[in-house]
């Protein structure tokens, strides 16, 4: 390795071998081998699993968070304990409980009512969590005129005269969110019988009143903030079972990863994460990142992790079917479980590559400023970061300051400060990955600054 991972300048002539060093490595792509745990763990997804899993849910002919509870085979009460005793049968590191809460009435919640998501944990060595979900809760319009205004997001109706009455009309939501809770529940299986010792703690989630507003999802990230539980990523998977559009095109291989801005949120980070770790895993199933929180003038459970400060993107199928969705039509005739299994396999991936890789590096320095400096050459750019647990070595990434995607990277060895030579830095984005001993790689924390302070100018007064 010619980088020098030291605060000097290197003499000239290092510095043209560097430069040629640098630019030979960086513009191809590492391809380490792949771990042949994760290559297992992405190949025992189950497509009749999912199946099953889907016809399930189906058979709950309504799981409207304002559903009857009272019965034991229709309803959201029924569905909601299907769903606990389910991921609980599959192992017993899994740990499955109810995530309740007492909800007024509001907007679009038309009386009080008790919400419960579904949460599984998987523990991991340490605490910070990553997380695999969907919504169960489904609505549809009493009436079956589908959803006319795809672009909006309508609310519950009724056909009872009373706007209190349990919301029972038939919505069996099987692509909107079966397929995402389905997603979630397959993958508990998967991961709790691995065998692998992940080293962050995994989360399935099975979020309830999404219809609502967002509803769980608001509620559970907001006990998040104030319980200080570390949520590193969320995977959000709303509509990822069917691939045949509405608009007739039909596409199963490709799948679209909604991703809040700025352009290097920690959200835009997990984005390219999800882009650069599916393809190796799953090289049949090409993600395409969207530089957008959600569809047009859509919403979906990742934007309450967003909102609230954590890393989240939302999973959405590349070809949508709006008159299905908000419908009685919404049924498993709709889905196409090869489809669902493919993008079952990409979230495996990446949440087992994060799971086992080391916690991103912080590049903050002790001044809450992104620890990056010119270098003595007053050209080059000085970068310093924080020594991650379990790494044993980084990865630094850069890009020109115009274009989302990284254009070159160079694994450097066990330092935590670099002087890229002629890497000039007013031009180019930088960022650095950890990497274990077993080439697990965290996702990128890129050098940007926070959002600036107030402007605060004296003037003379006139
Ligand atoms: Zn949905």
């Amino acid at each position: 390795m010619l980088l020098r991972p030291t605060k000097m300048t290197p003499p000239p002539f290092i510095a043209g071998l560097v430069a040629l060093a640098v630019s030979a490595m960086a513009t191809a792509a590492p391809m380490e081998d792949l771990d042949p745990q994760i290559v297992k763990l992405v190949g025992a997804v189950s497509e009749e699993r999912l199946g099953a899993i889907l016809k399930k849910l189906e058979s709950f002919e309504t799981r409207s968070s304002l559903s009857s509870t009272d019965s034991p085979t229709r309803g959201i009460g029924a569905a909601r304990e299907w769903i606990r005793q389910e991921m609980q049968s599959y192992s017993p590191k899994l740990q499955v409980s109810f995530d309740s809460y007492n909800v007024l009435k509001q907007g679009r919640i038309t009386r009080d009512v008790e919400l419960r998501n579904v949460i599984a944990a998987l523990p991991g060595k340490s605490p910070r969590r990553i997380y695999i979900s969907g919504h169960y809760d489904t609505v549809a319009f009493a009436g079956g005129q589908g959803n006319s205004n795809a672009g909006g997001a309508p609310g519950p109706r009724t056909t009872s005269l009373d706007p209190a009455a349990p919301l029972d009309n038939p919505a069996p939501g099987v692509n909107d969110d079966g397929s995402g809770t389905a997603l979630a529940i397959e993958l508990s299986r998967v991961f709790s019988q691995s065998g692998i010792d992940f080293d962050a703690t995994l989360v399935f989630m099975a979020h309830v009143g999404e219809e609502q507003g967002l509803m769980g999802a608001w509620l559970h990230a907001k006990k998040a903030v104030d319980q200080k539980i570390p949520i590193q990523a969320v995977l959000n998977n709303d509509i990822v079972g069917n691939d045949r559009g509405g608009s007739r095109i039909v596409d199963g291989a490709t799948i679209r990863v909604y991703s809040e801005g700025p352009e290097d949120s920690p959200s835009r980070s997990l984005a390219r994460f999800v882009q650069r770790w599916g393809a190796r895993y799953v090289p049949s199933h090409k993600v395409r990142p969207m530089s957008r929180s959600d569809r047009f003038g859509r919403g979906g459970d990742h934007t309450a992790y967003n909102q609230l400060g954590f890393a989240a993107v939302g999973f959405r199928e590349s070809r949508e079917n709006f008159t299905r969705q908000h419908d009685v039509r919404d049924t498993f005739e709709g889905i196409s479980l090869a489809y669902l299994a493919q993008n079952a396999r990409v979230n495996a991936a990446v949440a087992a590559t994060l799971a086992l890789a080391p916690p991103p590096p912080s590049v903050m320095n002790e001044r809450g400023q992104p620890g990056i400096t010119r270098a003595p050459s007053g050209y080059d750019a000085n970068l310093t970061w924080a020594a991650s647990p379990g790494a044993v070595a980084y990865r630094v990434f850069w890009r020109e300051a115009w274009g989302p995607d990284w254009q070159h990277e160079l694994a450097v060895g066990n330092v935590t400060n670099l002087i890229l030579p002629n890497i000039q830095i007013d031009d180019h984005v930088f960022g650095v990955a950890a990497i274990d001993d077993a080439g697990h790689e965290s996702s990128v924390t890129a050098y940007v600054s926070p959002a600036r302070a107030e402007m605060n100018i004296k003037t003379s007064g006139h």
